[in-house]
């Protein structure tokens, strides 16, 4: 997927997210779009720096970078939702191109891709990206109705809860 894709990507995302997070319709909701728009924007457009520096599709689009900037915000206590836009970019540049990313580089060079992936020159490029981000949205919505409810009610210090508080909510 191109920048303009991811770009597209995470304003969607940062706008959907703050509605499942804070459903007023209020400006609390407003408040919590904004609040997510810039970290999300970034870690959005952070793996491709790897085009410039390290191997592209491999030094930073792989799980163990977008681990480190899972639990980053638990030691230092920033960069709070930085790891959404992270994660989104490498579900776009798998189900987004042919080619794929190495997730699990510097392990493997193995490059997972989607046999149907829709390249970034596609005319259908920008439906395949809403479409994916609305699956993104609705994934993280049924976590947060669903799983971390359940997951309070069993133990407030298991590991969703845990999740929970990296995400910031
Ligand atoms: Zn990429």
């Amino acid at each position: 997927m191109n920048k303009k894709g991811h770009v597209l990507n995470a304003v969607l995302l940062s706008v959907g997210l703050g509605y499942v997070l804070e459903p007023s319709l209020t400006v609390a909701t407003v408040e919590t779009m904004v609040r997510l728009s810039l970290p999300v924007a970034l870690g959005a457009l952070f793996p491709d720096v790897d085009t410039a520096f390290g191997k592209h599709r491999k030094s930073l689009h792989n799980l163990p970078v977008l681990g480190v900037f899972v639990v980053f915000p638990t030691y230092f206590a920033n960069l709070y939702f930085v790891w959404v836009g992270i994660a989104t970019h490498y579900v776009l540049d798998v189900i987004g191109s042919r080619r794929g990313i190495a997730l699990f580089y510097p392990f493997s060079k193995t490059e997972y891709g989607f046999p149907g992936g829709v390249t970034t020159s596609s005319k259908h490029a920008d439906l395949v990206t809403v479409a994916v981000t609305a699956l993104e949205i609705g994934a993280f919505a049924a976590v947060h109705y669903y799983v971390l409810p359940l997951s309070r009610g069993v133990n407030a210090n298991t590991a969703l809860a845990g999740l929970r508080a990296v995400v910031g909510v």
